[in-house]
């Protein structure tokens, strides 16, 4: 369905939004050492690390990612898309950093952590929309979480993040209201 890069990217993608307060509560990405651990979780390569510091435009970016999730039209989410990746710098190149193998970046050497996620980010999510399936990119369906996912699912049946394990919750929470009902009619 997508290659294995494109899953990757979209996985990072996915936590780094997740990392913003809507989400987490708390901006999770609050300072550098926050931002170097998230680098280093998630291999983001060829960091320099004075851009650690540079949250602004790091939050930006992830607000424009956000607006990628939860767009029945395909055709908005082009859109943005386009202008997310049109403005950083790109060159493309093969890398095989942390063992993933050789892989395609499309981020130019120069280019800052912000511009870097944008990039990632905007190219891989080119690839859903390109393939079809940019409904894929989901916000969670538990009434009170803000958190994002992609569903790679063969079934297209994810719904909850995994970032609050909101599946789980909802899952607790009907099986207690059965039993409920159950001892309410003497079942
Ligand atoms: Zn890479
Ligand atoms: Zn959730």
């Amino acid at each position: 369905m997508f290659s294995h890069d494109t899953q990757l990217s979209l996985q990072v993608v996915v936590d780094f939004v997740n990392t913003a307060p809507q989400c987490s509560g708390s901006e999770r990405l609050c300072d550098a050492v926050a931002v170097e651990s998230f680098v280093l979780q998630h291999h983001v390569s060829d960091v320099n690390p004075r851009d650690y510091a540079r949250l602004g435009p790091l939050h930006e970016v992830r607000e424009r990612l956000r607006e990628l999730f939860g767009v029945a039209d395909p055709a908005h989410t082009a859109g943005l898309v386009n202008s997310l990746i049109a403005e950083a710098p790109m060159r493309p190149r093969l890398s095989d950093h942390d063992d993933y193998g050789w892989h395609l970046h499309y981020f130019s050497p120069e280019a800052s952590l912000s511009e870097h996620l944008a990039v990632d980010g905007g190219i891989a999510i080119a690839h859903l929309v390109a393939a079809g399936e940019s409904d894929r990119l989901r916000v969670c369906a538990a009434p009170d979480c803000a958190c994002v996912l992609a569903d790679f699912s063969r079934n297209r049946s994810k719904r909850y993040c995994d970032a609050r394990t909101c599946g789980n919750r909802l899952n607790v929470a009907a099986y207690r209201e059965r039993k409920r009902a159950a001892v309410a009619t003497g079942d």
